[in-house]
């Protein structure tokens, strides 16, 4: 890149806050915008340009092989696993594993900075994207922020600050438009510590989940969608509630899911170099898929402090999923106890490990596949990977 090239972008101007994104309703408030990279929002806006299959190819060395099951669902990897941290962190979303690379990573001196996400004093719900430079910053950004979060927005500080080698932690979206302007950041290297994501809401969209299911909304500090078919909740005192899947109210939650969610293909964040979730693992497990040679690295500076498992799969998605798109679709809510029976009977006998993760996957993509053919049906054709295109094409969906 010339100094000429490089300094273009520094001349566009950042977005100001609410103002309409050029990805309109799609946008997920990734953060680019808020920055003078929007300078480069065409090529790098996943809704604007999708285009994992090419970056996937830069960024890993090689596309993703659509014959191998695993890689066809969980994009390119080298290595899988389940995991946990043999000392959790407490307040984590689950052991700490993302905070604990991360932490080793600055420590050790391979990065100066790391891009993570705080809450803001008054709601701890309410992201906060910083460039953290110790310990402490990275702590204080464990625990999901569930809602979208522009990650992106510090961006500008980077190149502002001189920093030479960086980790990322992020979401699908954020990711592709960060391997898309990488080269711009004047960086030597890039780490990308990434998460799986799905269904993710505005604020005002949490706060009418939380309200629509749990008991005590005010006093929830995390919650997630488990292996169990169960919605955990965790509040300030410590105590947990379960709800499970099948009891959500699903015709008042069908519209909270923010649409640039409903289009989002990218579950298993593609273009990380490494991804810590726990959808592929068995129950109360972590979830660890290695995509190349720099997510290796990273995993090794945590190893002596996990215990691991390889992965496993038990059961069968398909009839599951088939019978959840016409339930979704008719925006069927069952009776709480028959919602919590069938909970019952599907943690028994229902997928399991890397199975559960097709379920999730498949469930996803067919109902995201719905929602872009029926209102955004001019953008279907590129904005489906082709990933995707095969695996909603095992599926009877309706028009
Ligand atoms: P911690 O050590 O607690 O660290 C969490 C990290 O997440 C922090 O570094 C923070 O910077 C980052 N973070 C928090 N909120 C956001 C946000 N909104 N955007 C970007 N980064 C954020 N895993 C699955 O397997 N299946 C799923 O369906 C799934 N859905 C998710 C949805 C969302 C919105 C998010 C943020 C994560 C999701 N995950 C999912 C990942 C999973 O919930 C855990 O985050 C992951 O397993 C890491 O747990 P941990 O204890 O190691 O993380
Ligand atoms: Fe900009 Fe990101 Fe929104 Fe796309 S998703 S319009 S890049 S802020
Ligand atoms: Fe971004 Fe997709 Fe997560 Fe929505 S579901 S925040 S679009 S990665």
């Amino acid at each position: 890149m010339t100094s000429i090239e490089s300094s273009n972008h520094k001349k566009a101007k950042a977005l100001k806050p609410g103002s309409v994104r050029p990805a309109k309703e799609l946008c997920s408030e990734c953060g680019l915008c808020d920055t003078y990279y929007i300078h480069y929002v065409k090529e790098a806006c996943a809704f604007i340009t999708q285009k994992i299959d090419q970056l996937e190819t830069t960024t890993h060395n090689r596309p993703r092989n659509l014959e191998d099951e695993n890689e066809l669902y969980f994009g390119v990897h080298q290595e899988m696993m389940s995991a946990r941290k043999l000392q959790p962190i407490e307040g984590a979303q689950w052991t700490g594993i993302v905070s604990s690379i991360a932490i080793e990573m600055l420590n050790r001196g391979l990065v100066e900075g790391v891009v993570c996400v705080q809450n803001t004093k008054e709601d701890r719900f309410q992201p906060m994207p910083i460039i953290a430079r110790t310990t402490e910053e990275i702590l204080a950004a464990k625990v999901n922020k569930p809602t979208l979060s522009p990650n992106l927005s510090v961006l500008e500080q980077i190149e502002e600050s001189g920093m030479k080698r960086l980790l990322v932690i992020g979401v699908g979206c954020q990711i592709q438009a960060l391997r898309a302007i990488e080269k711009k950041l004047g960086l030597e290297k890039l780490y990308v510590l990434g998460t799986p994501c799905v269904d993710n809401v505005t604020r005002a969209g949490l706060q009418k989940f939380l309200e629509t299911t749990s008991r005590s909304p005010a006093t929830v500090v995390s919650y997630e969608f488990m292996q169990d078919f169960r919605v955990h909740f965790k509040h300030e005192d410590g105590s947990e509630e379960t709800v499970p899947f099948f009891g959500l109210k699903t015709n008042i939650l069908k519209d909270i899911f923010a649409p640039s969610c409903m289009s989002c293909f990218d579950y298993v964040n593609s273009l990380a170099d490494i991804v810590v979730g726990y959808m592929g693992a068995p129950f109360p497990w972590q979830w660890i898929l290695v995509r190349n040679d720099t997510g290796q690295e990273m995993l090794e500076l945590v190893k002596d402090q996990l215990e691991t498992q390889p992965v496993m799969f038990q059961g069968d998605r398909k009839p599951a999923v088939q019978q959840g798109i016409e339930a979704y679709d008719k925006a069927v809510t069952l009776p709480m106890w028959v919602a919590k029976l069938m909970g019952v009977v599907i943690d028994k006998i229902g997928p399991k490990g890397l199975e559960y993760g097709r379920f999730s996957i498949d469930s996803h993509f067919a109902r995201n596949y719905l929602y872009v053919k029926r209102n955004h049906p001019e953008k279907l054709e590129a904005h489906l990977p082709e990933f995707a295109r095969r695996i909603v094409g095992q599926y009877n969906l309706p028009e």
